[in-house]
């Protein structure tokens, strides 16, 4: 068995040594895994539901620890740490009322009575990025028990503490401690394992598309059910009818929450011609005001990236001779920080087209409707965006027009529980949350009586 160092990437200070797990210990939970669910999936509905809550009443009852744990592990600001807690919380409050309302159909046909059931899965596998540990994990926990299945999770290398600490709130609310695992190890052994191993029915994939397209491939050879939630390059589109010092003062957090490190980051910028120059004006005080610093500290709205190595790859898009149209600022260090940056590059340049993960932002100019909507869909992914415009026929013309699981208009906002989530094109396949995630956790199963006819 190996382990970890992790690091608090606000100081670089030691923080926490985690043991990571080999393929033979993943086999082992999952035959743990497996009995466990026969059991649950056994239980009464409403006493699965019960069991969500007393789950989510345990992680309401630690979002002062869960949120400080968060900050050190991943340098989240503290107040979107204790957001991510309260979200956790929410989530799986929400699905503890799918069990007692998950049912199948009469479906009226000759000869005998037809009904269908959703069947559990089994035992499904949830492998999550190190940028929300706490949310994404939740995303695949609330639904999958809900429907009767068992939940395995590989937390990222970086970042595992507010999973495992999950983990073991699950069993103090009285689940069975092999219904939720949670499996701290590397991508390449406890990752790859969880896509091959027989018994896991379906793998819940969130992190890149490069590795998602490796998932997708892996699980072919079982045809193992796959959910993925990959990269973004999200759009930003400012109209020249919209609330411009609106749209403004609020494009620092549409790409900046979370230090750039999030999948739905509005990090391309496009805006009318006509207003460019203008907005320009409005955005740069905004960017300079953002408040990058301690993240345990209330006012603080950026914390720092991950790592030095994450740190390094962002800093390649920003070479000595990158187009810096203006920054924000950085403490000096320790921690791996890195200041808000705008950049103003030609239509081609790598900071446009591929997904940095970063506090790094490009804005470009767009000439029309037409224009906007090309540049918009000109990109592999399609996870989220915004427009902003105060012209409802464009508003719902535009949102149509461009290839994105989840648009938000004069807004930044993208992920609500209640509402599916999800991306088209290479940012992913499948939706998590809204209503129906339970129902993705289930298999149909049909099944047809015979009635005799009288006599
Ligand atoms: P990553 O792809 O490097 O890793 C994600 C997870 O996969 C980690 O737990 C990692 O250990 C594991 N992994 C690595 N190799 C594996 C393999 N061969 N088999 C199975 N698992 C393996 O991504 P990351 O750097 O942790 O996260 C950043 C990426 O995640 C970004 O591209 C971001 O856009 C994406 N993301 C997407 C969403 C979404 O909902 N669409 C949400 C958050 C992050």
């Amino acid at each position: 068995m190996t382990a970890t160092e992790l690091v608090n990437p606000a100081t670089e200070e030691a923080l926490a040594s985690v043991e990571l797990l080999d393929a033979a210990a993943v086999d082992d939970a999952v035959a743990r895994a497996a009995v466990a669910q026969r059991r649950w999936a056994r239980l009464s509905p409403w006493e699965r539901a019960e069991g969500l809550r007393a789950f989510a009443a345990a992680v309401a009852a630690h979002t002062d620890e869960l949120a400080a744990l968060e900050v050190a592990n991943s340098g989240h600001p503290i107040a979107s740490a204790e957001w991510e807690a309260g979200h956790v919380r929410d989530v799986l409050t929400f699905y503890a009322g799918s069990p007692e309302r998950l049912s199948g159909r009469q479906i009226p046909v000759a000869g005998g009575l037809d009904v269908t059931f959703n069947e559990p899965l089994g035992v499904v596998g949830v492998i999550t990025p190190w940028n929300f540990p706490m949310p994404i994990a939740s995303w695949s926990i609330g639904p999958a028990l809900a429907a009767g299945n068992a939940v395995l999770v590989k937390p990222a290398e970086l970042t595992p503490l507010t999973t495992i600490r999950l983990g073991e709130l699950a069993v103090q609310a009285g689940l069975d401690a092999d219904l939720l695992q949670v499996l701290p190890g590397k991508g390449a052994v406890v990752g790859e394992r969880l896509v091959t191993h027989p018994g896991v029915r379906k793998v819940v994939f969130t992190g890149s598309t490069e590795v998602g397209k490796r998932v997708m491939a892996g699980a072919a050879a079982h045809v193992k059910r796959v959910t993925l939630e990959l990269g973004g390059k999200s759009a930003n589109i400012v109209f020249a009818d919209c609330d411009l010092e609106r749209a403004a003062a609020t494009a620092p957090a549409g790409v900046f929450d979370n230090a750039g490190q999030d999948c739905c980051a509005r990090s391309r910028i496009l805006v009318q011609r006509s207003v460019y120059e203008r907005f320009m004006e409005l955005l740069e005080p905004a960017v300079r005001a953002v408040a990058v610093g301690d993240p345990a500290s209330r006012d603080t709205e950026m914390g720092p990236l991950v790592s030095a190595e994450h740190r390094a790859r962002v800093a390649s898009y920003v070479p000595d001779d990158a187009p810096v149209a203006f920054r924000g600022t950085a403490p000096p260090g320790p921690g791996f920080w890195f200041p808000p940056t705008v950049l103003t590059p030609e239509r081609t340049d790598r900071s446009v087209t591929e997904e940095i993960f970063g506090p790094v932002v490009t804005v470009l100019p767009f000439e029309d409707e037409h224009d906007a909507v090309g540049l918009a869909n000109d990109t592999a992914y399609g996870l989220s965006g915004s427009i902003w415009t105060d012209e409802l026929s464009r508003a719902l013309r535009v949102s149509r027009a461009i290839e994105s699981g989840n648009l938000s208009v004069n807004s930044h906002s993208s992920v609500r529980y209640h509402t599916p989530f999800g991306g088209f094109k290479q940012s992913g396949l499948g939706r998590e949350l809204g209503p129906d995630a339970p129902l993705h956790f289930t298999e149909t199963k049909n099944v047809f009586i015979a009635v005799a006819e009288e006599g």
